[in-house]
C-alpha cells in the first residue's frame, strides 16, 4: 500500500499546516510547575493527568473531535515520551488512553474501527464506499482506536481477540517526522499523534466529499485538526535546535 509518489519534505515538514503559532511560546517555559491534579512536577503538561501546566493553559488548543478516540498504550511505552498524551491534552473531551491489557470490550458491529495495517484493512474511503453511505442505512463510525507502541509490540497486541475482530483502517502513506529511532522500522510508521492527525485529515476529506454528493452542509465538521500537532511541532523544533537533522538516526531510516 506504499505510495512512492509521496515526497519527503524534510526541509519544511510542516509547510501548509495551520498550527497555532503559539507553539513558539513553549520555548519560554523554563521552570517545571506543579500539576494541579496530582501535585507532581511537570514542564509542559502532566502525562498522567493529561492537563497542561497553568502557565501554558491559556493558549493550548482545545479540539472537539467528530469521533471518540481510544488510544491503547503498551505497558512498556514511557508516558513522558509517548505522543499519545498530546492528543489527550488537546482533546480532553474525546480522547481516552488505556494501558494494555486493561482495555474495554468493543462492539464489533462496525461502529468502532482500529487503525492498524492488517491484511484486510481498508482505507477510510473504501470503508465509506463499502458501507454505502447513500442508502440511508449506513453504520456510522463513532469510535476509532489507535495503538501506541513500537511496531513490534503492536503486532502482538493486534492478536488480542478484543482487537482482532475489529474492522481495520489503513492510513494513506505519509512519512514520519518523529525523532525517536526504532530499529528496522521504516519511516512510514507514524508516531501516534501523527497517525491521529492523518486519520482526521482523511476523515474530513471523506466526509466533505460525501456531503458534496448529498448536497449537505459539512461546516459542522470544520475543525482545525492541524493543531493536534501543537506539541509535536514544538518538540520537533526543540530537538532540531539541539541536534542537526542529518545527524538524527531516525530520519535516515529507509522509506520502504
Ligand atoms: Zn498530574
Amino acid at each position: 500500500m506504499v505510495d512512492n509518489s509521496v515526497l519527503v519534505n524534510d526541509d519544511q515538514p510542516f509547510a501548509g499546516l495551520n498550527i497555532s503559532e503559539t507553539w513558539n511560546n513553549l520555548h519560554h517555559v523554563s521552570e517545571r510547575t506543579i500539576c494541579p491534579q496530582c501535585n507532581k512536577s511537570r514542564k509542559y503538561f502532566c502525562y498522567t493527568c493529561y492537563l497542561p501546566v497553568a502557565e501554558i493553559k491559556e493558549y493550548v488548543p482545545n479540539i472537539k473531535l467528530p469521533l471518540k478516540v481510544d488510544i491503547i498504550k503498551h505497558s512498556r511505552e514511557i508516558d513522558g515520551k509517548s505522543t499519545a498524551v498530546h492528543a489527550a491534552v488537546i482533546c480532553p473531551e474525546d480522547v481516552k488512553v488505556y494501558t494494555y491489557p486493561s482495555i474495554p470490550t468493543y462492539d464489533c458491529s462496525g461502529n468502532t474501527v482500529l487503525v492498524y495495517p492488517s491484511a484486510s484493512a481498508m482505507t477510510l474511503e473504501e470503508l465509506f464506499e463499502t458501507q454505502g453511505i447513500n442508502n440511508g442505512q449506513k453504520q456510522e463510525i463513532s469510535r476509532v482506536i489507535f495503538i501506541d507502541s513500537t511496531w513490534n509490540q503492536s503486532s502482538g497486541m493486534y492478536k488480542d481477540p478484543r482487537l482482532f475482530k475489529l474492522p481495520c483502517i489503513v492510513l494513506k502513506s505519509r512519512i514520519t517526522q518523529f525523532w525517536r529511532h526504532q530499529n528496522g522500522v521504516p519511516r512510514w510508521h507514524l508516531s501516534t499523534i501523527e497517525a491521529i492527525h492523518q486519520f482526521f485529515k482523511e476523515y474530513e476529506a471523506v466526509i466533505s466529499k460525501e456531503s458534496e454528493k448529498l448536497e449537505k452542509d459539512s461546516t459542522s465538521y470544520c475543525e482545525n485538526y492541524d493543531n493536534l500537532l501543537f506539541f509535536f511541532r514544538f518538540m520537533y523544533d526543540k530537538i532540531h535546535i539541539l541536534y542537526d537533522h542529518d545527524s538524527l538516526k531516525s530520519y535516515k531510516r529507509p522509506l520502504k
